[in-house]
């Protein structure tokens, strides 16, 4: 199944990029972790708060990869961690496409920050549309890429319809396109025989993105992991801000591998919940249709969508208008609350004429 195709990262990453040489730190050239540091202008006597933060982060990150790598069974090389995923997303964008020149293929409906990153980045979007099913149209894919486009983004599960893409329709792409395929995987906990992390040193073109901001409950910290190849990962660190992870986030992330057991715990209780709420759901009579979801979250069609939306948010509920997104119409995306979230939902609907 593998890409048999001549495919070299070093080939397809922007001119300017491969030449650029990496701000280095005095610690960098030192490398190790004891001394005496009068290297970086920091404050040697302390912080102005309780806990100490005086000293620069790891701008590698070597405990928390080291954690990542024992928990995905990856090598640590084959991971970079980024503030957010949305990091991932830019710096791949940054380091591949070259502005007014180059071009992402992206599905819609979709996760927005893909366009987004491109526009920022004066990068062309061609938009292929997901099938009526929301499954990827692999012609019509192949049919919109040409020698300038560098990366596809791939949702699965997708945000916002909430299904997995089909693996053959991936594999296809895998196998047939000469640049990235970056699969976001945001949701993938629900999911995870699902997962593309398996056959990341198969596909030097494949780039998985997952996140700590979902089942782990820890959108708060920003981190996101970005899993490929090492000659990959090794581009992305010389682009990245240093210290793009602070202290703080690497030792909360650090406290949560001393618990992997509590978000295992989180995915049943949600599954338990969205198995609820799409029960509730059903029995409603403004309810169009609910999409099949691997995720935590529901996309369902009504009547009237955008003024449900309005009602529930007049009743301080906030979901997700997705009415107006093309190939959406009429759909609200509801996260799975806890049951007293989700029965304060499912009452205000009912109440709604
Ligand atoms: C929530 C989400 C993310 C997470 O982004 P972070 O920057 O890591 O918080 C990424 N992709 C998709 C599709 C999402 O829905």
């Amino acid at each position: 199944m593998a890409n048999t195709k001549a495919f070299s990262i070093n080939s397809l990453v922007r001119e300017n990029i491969r030449q650029v040489v990496p701000y280095s730190s005095a610690r960098d050239e030192y490398g190790g972790d004891e001394g005496i540091f009068l290297d970086a202008n920091e404050n040697a006597f302390g912080s102005v708060t309780s806990t100490l933060y005086n000293r620069y982060p790891d701008p590698y990150q070597k405990a928390v990869k080291a954690e990542i790598s024992a928990y995905k069974g990856v090598m640590p090389e084959n991971i970079f961690l980024g503030n957010g995923s949305d990091e991932g997303i830019d710096l791949l964008i940054r380091a591949f496409c070259n502005p007014g020149q180059d071009n992402i293929i992206y599905m819609p409906p979709t996760y927005g920050m893909y366009k987004v990153s491109a526009q920022i980045n004066n990068i062309a979007c061609r938009a292929v549309p997901l099938t009526a099913e929301y499954q990827l149209d692999t012609a019509a894919i192949q049919e919109a890429t040409d020698e300038h486009s560098k990366i596809i983004f791939i949702c699965s599960p997708n945000n916002p319809s909430g299904n997995l893409m089909k693996p053959d329709h991936i594999y296809n792409i895998l196998n047939h396109f000469n640049g990235l395929v970056v699969i976001d995987e945001a949701y993938i906990d629900f999911v995870p025989e699902a997962s593309f992390l398996p056959v990341i040193a198969e596909y030097p073109n494949l780039v998985v993105l997952q996140t700590f901001s979902k089942v782990w409950g820890l959108a708060g910290i920003r981190l996101g992991m970005l899993f490929a190849d090492p000659e990959l990962i090794r581009i992305l660190n010389k682009i990245k801000p240093p210290y793009n992870i602070n202290s703080v986030t690497q030792q909360v992330a650090l406290e949560a591998f001393q618990n992997p057991e509590q978000k295992q715990e989180y995915v049943k209780r949600i599954l338990e919940e969205k198995a609820w709420l799409q029960n509730a759901l059903q029995q409603l009579s403004l309810v169009e249709r609910i999409y099949p979801s691997d995720a935590n979250f529901l996309l369902v069609k009504m009547h009237n969508a955008h003024q449900v939306y309005e009602y529930l948010s007049q009743h301080a509920i906030v979901v997700r208008d997705r009415s107006n997104v093309q190939y959406c119409e009429d759909c609200l995306r509801i996260t799975v609350g806890t049951r007293q979230e989700n029965e304060a939902l499912t009452a205000a609907l009912k109440q709604y004429k």
